[in-house]
């Protein structure tokens, strides 16, 4: 970019965006450490990033940078046997790291079709061996024992899927517009303007968790669903305390508001209204049919193989783990752009999850051991999968425990709230 006034516009939103994670994401403690992962084009944000940190009293930022080209060398060049390897090590170190304070940054921008050519035995098998050993770590965020916080940046491989037909220098400049739009940056003052943020996403969970729903009753096209919501169910969205006592955004951007539904309690049947991007693959129009908490029949018009692979990995993985609500009008949903990243889709639209449970969204529960929570609905797998179900022809109720049956979004769009 050769004028200088546009690039140093560019470069004042970067830091808009790096300090906004550092203050508002993980609202970094003095004398925390940060541990980071990034795809490499995202070194420019993560250079800004460890800057605001260090700012902030970190005393030390561990930056762990991923490469779209080395992850495909595995597929093209790797022995078959090799794909059951994971890191274990890695991740017992980051989730040591997270016991002694660390807080966790995850900066996203991966290819959403990168692996969509590999095979999908291999997919599922690397997927699986890193879902296993990744899963001390993750429990340690799942469980929201820590501040944590997901950040985009724009890299070539995904501003391509976005805008494809584009220059690629003209589409990752898109989709930085675009992020930075989603993100609230483009304000005098982003700090402010996510605490007036967080204050809406605070009266939804708060209307919700008075309203104590028994059930949610969904009706779209193609869909049908009734969704049973967990005992002692808690809402939550926007800012949170983590357990460490830190008050965090885990997301940016973020619109949902989401809970814990019962894993035995929901049946009908429910169409994807935007495509999934699971790793590396795009599942498409996915068709689903549950019987008590239970997918009995899965089709997808792309990638079915790859979706009921995914249902395999578990007894949970065929079973719901987090219920969202998301206006259809939030500004992601109105860019009107397929981001084709959970990050940004998830917060276009209401949606559900496969998989793990986030046992922070029931009451009571600390310390309380799954089975205890299984008992009171709370779904376990080793996966936690969102799609988006929501769109502006999607209507849902909400069931009280006297039976009342309440109006609760009308044409995707919340009622009284
Ligand atoms: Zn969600
Ligand atoms: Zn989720």
């Amino acid at each position: 970019m050769p004028d200088d006034s546009l690039a140093a516009t560019f470069e004042a939103r970067l830091d808009k965006l790096a300090a906004l994670a550092v203050r508002v994401g993980l609202n970094l403690r003095p004398g925390q450490e940060l541990v980071m992962t990034a795809p490499v084009e995202a070194l420019p944000l993560v250079r800004r990033i460890a800057t605001h940190a260090y700012q902030a009293g970190a005393t030390l930022v561990t930056p762990l940078i991923g490469d779209d080209e080395v992850a495909l060398a595995r597929y093209r060049h790797a022995a078959p046997e090799a794909f059951d390897t994971a890191p274990g090590w890695l991740f017992q170190g980051m989730a040591e790291a997270f016991r002694g304070g660390a807080a966790r940054l995850a900066v996203v921008g991966e290819s959403p079709t990168l692996l969509a050519q590999q095979d999908p035995e291999k997919v599922a098998r690397a997927n699986r061996a890193r879902s296993i050993a990744y899963r001390p770590a993750l429990e340690l965020i799942t469980s929201f024992a820590i501040n944590w916080n997901l950040v985009p940046a724009a890299t070539p491989g995904w501003a391509k899927e976005v805008f494809p037909g584009l220059p690629e220098a003209e589409a990752v400049a898109r989709l930085w517009d675009a992020i930075f739009a989603a993100c609230r940056v483009d304000v005098a003052d982003p700090v402010a303007e996510w605490a007036a943020h967080n204050a809406r996403l605070h009266a939804r969970t708060t209307y919700l968790n008075d309203k104590d729903f028994l059930e949610l009753r969904y009706r779209g096209p193609g869909t049908d669903l009734v969704i049973g919501l967990a005992d002692g169910h808690l809402w939550a969205g926007g800012a949170e305390p983590a357990k460490n006592g830190i008050v965090c955004n885990p997301n940016i951007p973020t619109e949902e508001v989401f809970t814990t539904p019962h894993r035995l309690r929901v049946d009908g049947t429910v169409r994807s209204t935007k495509p999934l991007a699971y790793q590396g693959t795009l599942i498409e129009d996915i068709r689903v049919t549950f019987a008590e908490g239970r997918i009995v029949e899965a089709n997808a018009a792309k990638g079915a193989e790859v979706l009921r692979k995914v249902l395999e990995t578990d007894e949970g993985a065929a079973r719901l783990g987090e219920v969202a609500l998301v206006p259809h009008s939030s500004p992601i949903s109105a860019s009107g752009l397929l981001f084709r990243n959970t990050l940004f889709d998830e917060n276009a639209a209401s949606h559900i999850a496969l998989g793990q449970a986030y046992t922070t969204c029931l009451r009571d529960s600390a310390g309380v051991p799954m089975e205890r929570l299984a008992e009171r609905g709370a779904n376990a797998s080793l996966i936690h999968i969102d799609w988006m179900i929501g769109s502006g022809a999607l209507d849902i109720d909400g069931v009280t425990k006297d039976g009342a049956v309440e109006p609760l979004m009308r044409g995707g769009e919340f009622v009284g709230v």
